[in-house]
């Protein structure tokens, strides 16, 4: 039944390019290729070039995430709108499998030996706060977090990490309000019986701007007993200009 319908919304709203019009896709092959795959590895604190991603030895100090692996950089104009019109209205839940590309692109092209294969480590989304799933209709970081995951064939862990407190977009806040914002916002779940202990994670996000949920999410695992712990998004927001 489900096919028949889509089938009939395809002939009556057949999907458009969201940035050529052209029809058949949200994000045809040729848009998809005009955006440029990260093949550089920085700090995601400091920004200071770094092996495979990995938080340098003075970041690390004050931080509990190992490191971050992105497919781009966040500062270009089509990566935005796709990731807006995934997240936001017309919140196009399809464009998670554009997305992971991206990120399975960055993996192919940047060579990254420290993540050659997945197996050590366990896949978990950033969670949502359940009102804006309800508003979204899906849970988009763990759309991603199960099409990655199955594409890399990765163990995941969806309800593993729950946000038990609704936050402010941190976009909006200054640094300050921002680490004010996340206080008490994640815990992990009680409900499934599940041991953190020495195990190493994968945080999954769309956006990592200053780092500061993901360092939240890192913090709790570690608290309770989880060895390594690195995140992998989408798109990263710089403060540096890293273009040449
Ligand atoms: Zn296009
Ligand atoms: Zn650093």
């Amino acid at each position: 039944m489900r096919k028949i319908l889509e089938e009939i919304l395809e002939i009556v709203f057949p999907k458009r390019c969201l940035i050529c019009s052209s029809s058949g896709n949200y994000l045809c092959t040729d848009c998809f290729s005009l955006i440029e795959i990260a093949t550089h590895y920085y700090c995601p604190f400091c920004e200071k070039p770094s092996p495979f991603g990995k938080t340098c030895s003075s970041c690390q100090r004050n931080h509990y995430l190992d490191g971050l692996i992105f497919a781009a950089d966040y500062n270009q104009a089509i990566l935005k709108r796709v990731i807006h019109s995934f997240k936001y209205p017309p919140y196009l839940v399809e464009l998670k499998n554009s997305l992971s590309l991206l990120i399975i692109s960055h993996l192919k092209l940047s060579n990254n030996k420290f993540f050659e294969n997945f197996s050590d480590f366990i896949f978990v989304p950033v969670p949502s706060h359940y009102s804006r799933v309800k508003k979204r209709g899906f849970d988009h970081t763990k759309e991603l977090t199960e099409t990655l995951a199955s594409v890399l064939k990765a163990k995941y862990c969806l309800d593993l990490v729950i946000k038990k407190k609704k936050t402010m977009p941190q976009a909006k806040l200054s640094r300050k309000e921002r680490q004010n914002n996340l206080l008490g916002a994640f815990e992990i779940n009680k409900a499934i019986n599940f041991s953190v202990k020495n195990k190493n994670f994968l945080i999954i996000d769309d956006v990592f701007t200053t780092g500061a949920t993901m360092n939240e999410i890192a913090k709790i695992l570690k608290q309770n007993g989880a060895n390594k712990v690195w995140g992998l998004c989408v798109a990263r927001e710089f403060k540096i200009n890293h273009s040449k």
